[in-house]
């Protein structure tokens, strides 16, 4: 039981949900219980899309430029609350307080992006398309849009989706991860302060019931997911059978080539930083090191140091380079499949289980692992482990290696490192995946830059952020019109 019962934003009202039983929301690091989360059900769902529908209808006439004014204020607000937002990110999703503070400011900059829709809503049009006729094409929003999102980013995430949504117009409703209520409680806080007319944004929180409520909403048009695949997957398909527009973004597998001419110190310490920060819990980790000829070594053995040394702990603690992973039930999940890539024949050269925290002998924590020789062709290979675990593959060639980045399902990310342009180029036009880093650990794009998943990572065509994000939460409208004076020109 706890004293904090999380509650729904809908309508600029704060309101708890009467539902029960309701969700513990635990601290990963001490297992202790922050808050309580309710399940919203559908009639919770239809209230917001209504106040969302009646919002939006106002909305829309606003222009363009008074409707980012109060994105400026959000801003500035979001600046202002910083360290205690990267504070209850921490303590609700268990990453260290500089993961933390960092998700915040790629939240930040894509509200600074948003506030660009003058601009990056602006249609086009031809004069004369035929003798005194002109066509015009305009942008105009959808209606109620929803974003459901995950764990792992709390803070990050709805800010993908929420500033493009109301900058172009949209009514926007959030329905935050369960698992962390908490970050996504006082973003609205603050986003009451910021003076959106009420309806305009909502909060409702709620798993699987509410997410179904809100795919069958008729007065619901759009669907921004970010999640597992198989979610991701099931979200598109029960939107596209509504005739809903979606964009779902699922999970990943993440491949990084190193070739020997690598600078190696550099690339060890970013590959740590990209398999094992935020405990290997982000879509765009590195979870497979394929190493080409004579980099095998050099790498294994540098990797296997910095894993081993790393400092893990409870994310608010000095010095702390690797917090929890979420739940009990995601450490075991782990713990699992480092035992399936043994039985499959890999070996565990840094084994991360079976150790604990002094002080926090209760948090979910898993250390950093290392399985080597990874066969291709196992499950381990290609299953989203989601935990702080690295594979090591090896490849005689970068054509092996390419083939090794292509042969898989997901198309998140794929990385090289190299100190040659032309095999870095090669890597760059041939890998399957939409977010390519050279010599970069975690290609995340800026917010002026789409979101890029392919394959199984990603299920629709218009990716999260800047113009993407305009697109998908506008319909174009085309306009083809003439005028009396000319006619007598014309004819
Ligand atoms: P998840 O799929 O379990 O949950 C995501 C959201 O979907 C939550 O809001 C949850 O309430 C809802 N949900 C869960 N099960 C559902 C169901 N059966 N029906 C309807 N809704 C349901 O994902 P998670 O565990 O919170 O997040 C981790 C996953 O997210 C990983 O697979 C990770 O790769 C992926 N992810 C992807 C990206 C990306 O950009 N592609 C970014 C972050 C996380």
């Amino acid at each position: 039981m706890s004293e904090h019962q999380i509650r729904n934003y809908i309508n600029g009202q704060w309101q708890f949900s009467p539902t029960v039983p309701r969700l513990d929301v635990h601290n990963p690091a001490t297992a202790q219980v922050l808050a309580e989360v309710a399940l919203s059900p559908a009639n919770e769902v239809d209230a917001a899309a209504q106040a969302g529908h009646a919002a939006f209808l106002e909305w829309r006439r606003v222009p363009v430029a008074e409707r980012i004014q109060p994105l400026f204020r959000l801003k500035a607000l979001l600046e202002a609350h910083l360290d205690e937002l990267a504070r209850i990110v921490t303590n609700e999703c268990g990453k260290t307080y500089a993961e933390s503070v960092g998700e915040i400011r790629r939240g930040i900059e894509n509200v600074e992006v948003a506030c660009g829709a003058p601009i990056l809503m602006q249609g086009y049009n031809n004069e004369d398309i035929a003798r005194g006729i002109d066509e015009h094409m305009f942008r105009q929003p959808l209606g109620v849009v929803v974003a459901i999102t995950p764990f792992n980013f709390p803070a990050m995430i709805p800010l993908w989706f929420l500033p493009y949504a109301v900058a172009t117009g949209n009514s926007f409703i959030l329905k935050p991860s369960e698992r962390v209520p908490m970050a996504s409680e006082r973003l609205f806080e603050l986003i009451d302060q910021a003076g959106f007319p009420p309806g305009v944004l909502q909060l409702v929180n709620g798993g699987k019931e509410t997410v179904d409520a809100l795919l069958d909403h008729p007065l619901i048009r759009a669907y921004s997911f970010v999640g597992s695949t198989t979610v991701a997957r099931y979200i598109y398909r029960r939107a596209a059978e509504n005739g809903k527009r979606a964009q779902c973004q699922g999970g990943a597998k993440n491949p990084v080539v190193i070739m020997p001419d690598a600078e190696m110190d550099m690339t060890t310490r970013i590959m740590a930083d990209s398999a094992f920060g935020c405990a290997g819990q982000r879509c765009l980790a590195a979870s497979v090191a394929i190493t080409v000829g004579e980099a095998r070594d050099a790498f294994t053995e540098r990797i296997a140091d910095v894993a081993a040394s790393r400092k893990v702990g409870y994310g608010l603690d000095q010095g702390v380079e690797m917090g929890p992973v979420i739940s009990a039930a995601s450490k075991s999940r782990i713990e699992g499949l480092i035992e399936q890539g043994a039985r499959e024949g890999a070996g565990v050269l840094v084994d991360g289980r079976q150790r604990a925290v002094d002080g926090f002998e209760d948090g979910y924590f898993l250390f950093p692992t290392i399985l080597t020789d990874v066969p291709p062709e196992g499950e381990i290979a290609r299953t989203e482990i989601f935990g702080p675990v690295l594979s090591l593959m090896h490849a005689a060639t970068i054509e092996d290696a390419i083939q090794m980045v292509n042969a898989r399902a997901y198309g998140n990310m794929a990385c090289i490192f190299t100190s040659d342009g032309e095999t870095a180029r090669r890597f760059r036009n041939e890998a399957f995946a939409g977010n390519i880093g050279i010599n970069i650990g975690v290609a995340a794009p800026m917010a002026f830059f789409p979101f890029s998943g392919w394959g199984e990572s990603f299920f629709g065509d218009l990716h999260a952020q800047a113009r993407h994000g305009v697109e998908f939460y506008t319909q174009t409208k085309v306009v083809i019109e003439r005028w009396p004076r000319h006619w007598s020109r014309q004819f």
